[in-house]
């Protein structure tokens, strides 16, 4: 048996190793953990070394049917329950989750391959900002009074969709799944989350966590692959709404698995969000505003990743320049290590994509491939799935480095010179993710901040996703919002009308 904890008193888990073995091998249904029907699990591998760290179950079609119906039981009770009190749960599950932020971050840093210090502990404290945030919504469930008729008070009210069936990735899992989850209960839904196959045991430690304040059976998580476990979960007859982040294709099979339930769902996809740079730029807070928009820290495997940035000529040259010098110094090695800015891919399927993106783009006529960052020396890490990042300049604009989400540290650079043409260019992929505008002139930027195709538009900065902002993507980048309480209210909820006629 593992050496698995199970005590509320129980302190946060330091050694990611030990925690990554306690965490192997079992679903959470029912507030326990119990061990997949088929006795089959799969092996969660250390991207920096190769090495296996653990064991996740191996879900399929039995064990999506056993939390399914333990979720349906329990969200009755839940959705019961005064809504500011589900909230003030939530809330709690905010604080734990606080306290255990270094071993959230460590144990993502190790299966994931993420840097600790620029991003794992990020994430780690980003979802208890999110589960802090949608507690305090609990009072908002609010509905309208509709003027209908003399001695006829006609109202609406929220009610829960029951039991939400989330899907997630493995790029930032935590916190996705925290967007999912904290709304959908404290809107008095239950879950089933099936987490990703290549990041299933942080997201297990969480919901271990914050299944020691909520009731039993409101949040429940499996671990598989996507169509043996994934698929059973959104066919689910008694799943009433899927969630699901993940890519278009993906994205695709469930939408239409969905629609033959005539489910809601919403869906977080892909992007290829532009980033447009005018000569007026504060050009240094620019220059290091376009290495966090890249995402490099996690290896450029973000959907908002600016993955096309667009410079006015004059300082195009200067600008690629700065850029790579930038990234350059940027230090790649061991996630775990505090002086790392860089960490790994995470798998080496995903390893062959990007290099294989990289490879394409070298060698395409005309176009300029640099590479930045020192591979890592540490003999330990020779296995590591370490990919230098890429600034490509001179790609045409029909590249599939300048069309296709790449998901890795690679960025395409281009001048322009013109407002309208570079506006074409920003739209002219079939993405709508996110986009980001850097000038003084702010006509210009709200001119095309109405303008650009894209869920988010920042002007001057470029930041992940936020609690208390809708995000969420257009054209093939997804239906629905996320991290708001409009979210919450028009995706987690429906509306009843109720009219009462005391004529
Ligand atoms: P990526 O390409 O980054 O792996 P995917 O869209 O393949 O992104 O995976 C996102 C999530 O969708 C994962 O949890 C994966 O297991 C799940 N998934 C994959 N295929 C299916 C499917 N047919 N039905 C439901 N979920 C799936
Ligand atoms: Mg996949």
């Amino acid at each position: 048996m593992l050496d698995r904890p199970q005590s509320t008193a129980e302190a946060p888990i330091l050694d990611e190793r030990r925690l990554a073995q306690a965490m192997s091998g079992h679903h959470l249904i029912g507030g326990r953990f119990v061990p997949p029907k088929s006795g089959k699990t799969f092996a969660v591998v250390n991207p920096a070394t190769g090495e296996e760290i653990g064991r996740a179950a191996e879900g399929d079609a039995a064990d999506v049917d056993a939390a399914v119906q333990v979720a349906d039981a329990a969200q009755k009770e839940w959705a019961k329950m005064a809504s500011r009190k589900r909230g003030a749960l939530v809330s709690q599950c905010a604080a734990l989750l606080r306290e255990h932020v270094e071993e959230l971050a460590r144990l993502i840093a190790l299966e994931t391959g993420k840097a600790l210090r620029t991003e794992s502990r990020v994430e780690a404290n980003t979802i208890a900002d999110i589960f802090e945030f949608f507690g305090g919504l609990g009072g908002e469930l609010k509905g309208e009074t509709v003027p209908f008729a003399p001695n006829v008070l006609s109202v609406t009210i929220r009610e829960p969709l029951g039991v939400v069936g989330a899907i997630i990735p493995w790029n930032v899992p935590m916190l996705l799944m925290a967007l999912k989850v904290a709304p959908a209960l404290v809107a008095g839904n239950a879950v089933v989350v099936k987490s990703a196959e290549e990041a299933p045991l942080t997201v297990l430690r969480v919901c271990e966590l914050v299944n020691r304040i909520l009731p039993p059976g409101i949040y429940n998580m499996l671990s598989g692959f996507g169509p043996e476990c994934g698929a059973p979960l959104v066919a689910h007859p008694k799943v009433r709404k899927v969630t699901f982040t993940g890519s278009v294709e993906v994205g695709r099979i469930v939408s239409k698995a969905a629609a033959e339930k005539l489910i809601p769902v919403t869906l977080e996809l892909g992007g290829k969000s532009p980033m447009l740079v005018f000569a007026d730029c504060d050009f240094e807070k620019t220059v290091a505003g376009a290495l966090t928009s890249m995402r490099f820290t996690r290896q450029g495997q973000s959907c908002t990743a600016a993955s096309r940035i667009y410079v006015e000529r004059p300082i195009f040259q200067r600008f690629v320049d700065a850029m790579a010098e930038r990234v350059d110094a940027m230090v790649m090695g061991d996630p775990l290590d505090e002086k790392t800015d860089i960490g790994t891919i995470i798998s080496k399927e995903q390893f062959g994509k990007v290099q294989k993106y990289i490879d394409q783009g070298k060698a395409t006529a005309g176009a300029d491939g640099r590479a930045c960052s020192a591979m890592p020396s540490d003999p330990a890490l020779k296995k590591g799935l370490f990919i230098r990042p890429h600034i490509f300049t001179n790609l045409p604009d029909d590249s599939p480095l300048v069309q296709e989400e790449i998901f890795g540290p690679v960025t395409c650079i281009f001048p322009f010179d013109e407002v309208e043409e570079v506006l074409a260019k920003a739209n002219g992929t079939e993405y709508g993710l996110a986009a980001s505008v850097w000038t003084n002139n702010l006509k210009v930027g709200m001119e095309l901040a109405h303008r650009l195709e894209a869920g988010l538009v920042q002007l001057n900065q470029n930041l992940v996703v936020q609690a208390n902002l809708s995000y969420g993507g257009v054209k093939s980048s997804g239906l629905g919002k996320e991290a708001s309480l409009e979210a919450m209210l028009e995706h987690f909820m429906h509306k009843k009308t109720i009219m009462v006629n005391y004529a």
